[in-house]
């Protein structure tokens, strides 16, 4: 069961799993690539050498029924088709948990799927325990919006981290989203999230009716206090701020205080 601590931290996944080591970049959400500094820095490893793990495969799902999300890129054009079938049959050897699936290579799905009705067992994407979804960070990613409706999945979700510009979906994109995860990047080289964005793109959420996660927002801090424009902070106080990452909830704006699920993914665990 997900937690009300795992949701505090703005954590929509319990477990989180390497099944690939390395990636390499697609667009401007790649530019600081948590795992890539993962990767090189503790690992120690060249991150543009893609290595599928079969011997890791049996790792997901195992323990106490939870979210697990797949960390780096599935459907990375390095991945063979039969690795990510291996994955996906585990999927469905453990039910009881929940898998993440973010891609920033949606169209690729497509192209597997049709191999695995081919000479295997038929593409096992389709289940109320397995969500897919595409990154979102700009309007630049739109086209991975249509590459994922094309795919008949019980749960598709749009990741909206990091996001670097204003997300305008139309009421008929968001018609086939079950869910949205809205975040501002992390780390020292953060890159700001207006809070103008994230309020507009909740309030589209809402009007359609989908749920959506706020897991972090960006913030300005000046003489201890949080604004939410550089220019607000400056003119409250004087000081000069610092664009500072937010994670407790109970610090956002009311407006945005939302850390939701798509029921399906929430009660099955
Ligand atoms: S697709 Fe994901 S894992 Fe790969 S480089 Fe981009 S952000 Fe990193």
């Amino acid at each position: 069961m997900i937690t009300q601590k795992n949701i505090a931290k703005g954590k929509y996944w319990q477990k989180g799993i390497f099944l690939i080591e390395g990636c390499t970049k697609v667009s401007a959400g790649c530019k600081n690539c948590w795992s890539e500094t993962y990767e090189t820095t503790r690992r120690k490893r060249d991150f543009n050498i893609v290595n599928p793990r079969y011997d890791r495969i049996k790792e997901l799902g195992r323990g106490k029924p939870c979210i697990w999300s797949i960390w780096n890129d599935l459907f990375h054009e390095q991945v063979e088709n039969l690795f990510i079938e291996k994955v996906l049959d585990r999927m469905w050897e453990r039910p009881n948990n929940a898998y993440l699936i973010p891609t920033k290579r949606p169209e690729r799905i497509p192209e597997w799927l049709e191999w695995s009705k081919r000479v295997h067992h038929g593409g096992k994407i389709n289940r109320p325990f397995i969500a897919v979804g595409t990154s979102v960070e700009n309007s630049d990613a739109y086209d991975r919006i249509a590459h994922l409706k094309t795919v008949r999945a019980a749960i598709k979700y749009l990741s909206v981290e990091p996001m670097l510009d204003f997300v305008t979906l139309t009421e008929n994109t968001l018609k086939e989203i079950d869910w949205v995860i809205i975040g501002a990047e992390s780390g020292a080289n953060r890159r700001e999230c207006k809070i103008e964005w994230v309020r507009d793109l909740v309030q589209q959420c809402k009007a359609a009716g989908v749920p959506v996660f706020v897991k972090q927002i960006h913030l300005w801090k000046a003489n201890g206090n949080l604004f939410e424009t550089k220019l607000k902070a400056i003119s409250y106080t004087g000081f000069q701020p610092k664009l500072t990452l937010v994670k407790d909830i109970n610090l956002f704006p009311e407006d945005l205080r939302y850390r939701e699920y798509p029921k399906e993914l929430k009660n099955e665990r």
